[in-house]
């Protein structure tokens, strides 16, 4: 998931991101924070702008939920945005665009392997989802109809299984800034 994408669809345009920090947390989902320190344009008033920004990305299985909290929000001068996008570089030039169509298609296709990968739930047919265990963060399968049915269908995940799961996840998630 690419954030310079979700500050797009915020109304913001020439993104740069000027420091970034980072933690995972593995909590029964995995849970990404992201701080951010960006400038930018407002797309409606056309005002330079720095941002601090955080986000939050919580990856439910194959779903993922994204959030944020604008944590501060300044106009700068023309001139203090330019002389950041030359010392950053801007991250939604035209590269960027050609970029997006293209992860698009990859995108699409490990998420179809992964979907293809996701066993059924051995009791009622549901596909299950991957969950971690709170106490060593090992991924396992539970059934995906846990919260209406109930049902307590559980599959081990081995291994190997986890090491290409792992690769997937990297694979979908390698263009974040
Ligand atoms: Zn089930």
């Amino acid at each position: 998931m690419s954030s310079v994408e979700k500050y797009l669809q915020l109304g913001y345009r020439g993104i740069v991101i000027m420091s970034t920090d980072y933690k995972e947390r593995v909590n029964g989902y995995k849970v990404e924070h992201i701080w951010h320190n960006a400038a930018c344009y407002d797309n409606k008033t056309g005002q330079p702008l720095k941002l601090e920004v955080y986000w939050k990305i919580r990856y439910d299985h194959l779903q993922v939920r994204i959030s944020h909290r604008l944590l501060r929000k300044s106009a700068i001068s023309q001139e203090e945005y330019e002389k950041l996008l030359h010392e950053f570089g801007v991250l939604d030039g035209p590269l960027f665009h050609q970029r997006k169509c293209l992860r698009y298609y990859e995108q699409e296709k490990i998420r179809k392997e992964m979907e293809r990968l996701t066993p059924i739930c051995p009791m009622c047919g549901n596909p299950m989802q991957m969950k971690h265990q709170e106490s060593d963060a090992l991924p396992f399968w539970e059934c995906g109809g846990y919260r209406n049915s109930r049902c307590t269908g559980r599959l081990q995940i081995s291994t190997e299984e986890r090491m290409r799961w792992d690769r997937l996840w990297i694979a979908l998630r390698q263009d974040r800034p």
